[in-house]
């Protein structure tokens, strides 16, 4: 059976490459190619930038108010089409399907209309210089690069396209070669709904693609999702032409539970925090720091809990709850962290091993794992694992906690669970960490900004805060009076 090619979208539709040089796309929880992609040459990267152009000169003379309208559009297709597109990220990703049909379209569209909502109220200010005076006018950026990572390619397409757009920007748009199909998808998407042609281009490849954006010196922003190694490289390619950068990405964030909390939903929040998504989330809480008092019966029911209520499997299997990793090379990294864990002196309490479970026998799965015993030096408590890797640790009080948490350069999200009010802010507003949780954790709604301290990221993505970013101020001097010159 032949398979099926996608090719890129550019000026409201899809553009052959010429060559039909194309890249394959692997279903996780399978081990099968589900299709080709034709790759972004030159021709493809020419054309997706001439008609960028073309899109801002149309894009960025609407009222925000036309533009907000369309842009609305979009979300109620989004919401339309939710079981369409969810069905596509379980296919790319190998997360469940029981996750990707309540949240991954449902958080890309949020966004889209928070931000659509928030369009028109962009306003410059003014102020009286004596007789003269000043205004300020909040202009868009021009083209902006979105470049993602793997694990929620259509959200992550979605959370940067819709405050970009919502301020007159257009953007060109690269997911990971691992999901690309997702921003396809948002890219019809938006066409149907009257985005102008050319306002959101998806180019596919590898990481070459993505260095090509971040070193054009047409493009006046990169927003990228991805980790610290890769982000690092997108900043120093940005400053080459001094673009603007958002920067997300990864964590090693702790989740601190107290002696007074209520136990299972501390419980809930650490398995949240480790294997939803099959525990390929950047705001993972890894570092679980248990208080002694309340550790025996935190571990036993965290144990029963992993071993009794996980289930894994085929990812389209509605019963499903922890899904395949992306990819045979991921779920070997994820092996080899668990083998660390295992010859550093961490005691392995759940899991440990692939899983090969017999609705998908070929997919990449590894089991919950959660290692005890663990100390702040090992590799699997510093390092980002991005898999359902478990670290837990014990501590006595409130100010060796903190200061553990926070010895790291990775400053991305934290979480704690008191039933001490005060206790619960004073310990959050002393985490080096943007995105916070006391007595929850994960949740991230739109309204919400979102970003890391330190080396997990900056800039801040959802929230209106995000507005500043993808705009430039104008400042504008008006003489009301004779110049008064020395010549
Ligand atoms: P990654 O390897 O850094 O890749 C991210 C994206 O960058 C991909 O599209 C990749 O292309 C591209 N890329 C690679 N090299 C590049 C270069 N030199 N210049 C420009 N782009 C380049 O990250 P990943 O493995 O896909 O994603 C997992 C990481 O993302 C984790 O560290 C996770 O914590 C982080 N993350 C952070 C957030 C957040 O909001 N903070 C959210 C989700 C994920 P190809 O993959 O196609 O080669």
């Amino acid at each position: 059976m032949s398979l099926v090619v996608h090719q890129n979208y550019i000026h409201g539709q899809y553009l052959s490459n010429g060559t039909g040089e194309t890249f394959e796309v692997i279903n996780p929880a399978t081990g099968q190619i589900s299709y080709l992609v034709e790759v972004a040459n030159d021709e493809i990267k020419q054309a997706a930038i001439a008609s960028a152009k073309q899109g801002f000169a149309v894009w960025s003379k609407m009222t925000a108010m036309e533009r907000s309208r369309i842009l609305q559009k979009a979300v109620a297709l989004l919401r339309e089409q939710n079981d369409v597109l969810a069905a596509i990220e379980v296919l790319d990703t190998g997360k469940p399907w029981q996750e990707a049909s309540v949240v991954d379209v449902v958080t890309g569209a949020d966004a889209i209309e928070f931000f659509a909502g928030l369009a028109p109220s962009i306003e410059g200010n003014q102020q009286p210089v004596g007789d003269d005076f000043y205004y300020t006018r909040r202009e868009p950026l021009g083209i902006c690069a979105g470049i993602g990572a793997w694990n929620y390619p259509l959200q992550i397409a979605c959370w940067k396209a819709a405050p970009a757009l919502a301020c007159g920007n257009v953007m060109v748009f690269k997911p990971s070669e691992e999901t690309p199909l997702g921003a396809l998808k948002l890219a019809e998407i938006f066409t149907q709904a009257g985005v102008p042609d050319g306002v959101f281009n998806v180019v596919q490849g590898d990481g070459r693609v993505g260095a090509w954006l971040t070193l054009h010196d047409e493009i006046a922003k990169v927003s990228f999702t991805g980790e610290v190694g890769t982000g690092t490289k997108v900043m120093a390619a940005a400053a080459t032409t001094l673009k603007e950068v958002t920067m997300e990405l990864g964590g090693k964030s702790p989740l601190i539970i107290f002696d007074d909390a209520d136990v299972d939903n501390a419980i809930s929040a650490a398995m949240l925090a480790n294997f939803y998504t099959q525990g390929e989330i950047c705001t993972n809480g890894t570092r679980v720091f248990v208080q002694k008092g309340i550790y025996p019966r935190f571990i036993q029911k965290l144990v029963e809990r992993t071993q009794n209520n996980i289930v894994c499997g085929d990812p389209m299997d509605e019963a499903t709850n922890f899904g395949a990793l992306i990819s045979q090379a991921h779920q070997q990294k994820v092996l080899e962290y668990i083998e660390q864990g295992k010859s550093q002196g961490a005691t392995l309490v759940a899991g440990g091993h692939a899983l090969t479970p017999e609705n998908a026998p070929n997919g990449y799965f590894v089991a919950p794992t959660i290692f005890t015993d663990c100390s702040d030096e090992m590799s699997i408590v510093k390092e980002e694992i991005f898999g359902p890797v478990m670290s837990v640790l014990t501590f006595d009080d409130e100010a060796e906690v903190i200061a553990r948490a926070n010895d790291t350069h990775l400053g991305l999200a934290a979480g704690v669970f008191t039933q001490d009010i005060t206790r619960a802010h004073r310990v959050i507003h002393q985490m080096q960490a943007g995105i916070c949780w006391i007595n929850a954790y994960g949740a991230s709604p739109s309204e919400m900004p979102v970003g890391g301290y330190k080396m997990s990221g900056i800039g801040r993505e959802n929230g209106s805060e995000t507005l500043k970013a993808y705009t430039q101020i104008k400042a504008v001097y008006v003489g009301m009076t004779t110049l008064e010159s020395p010549f």
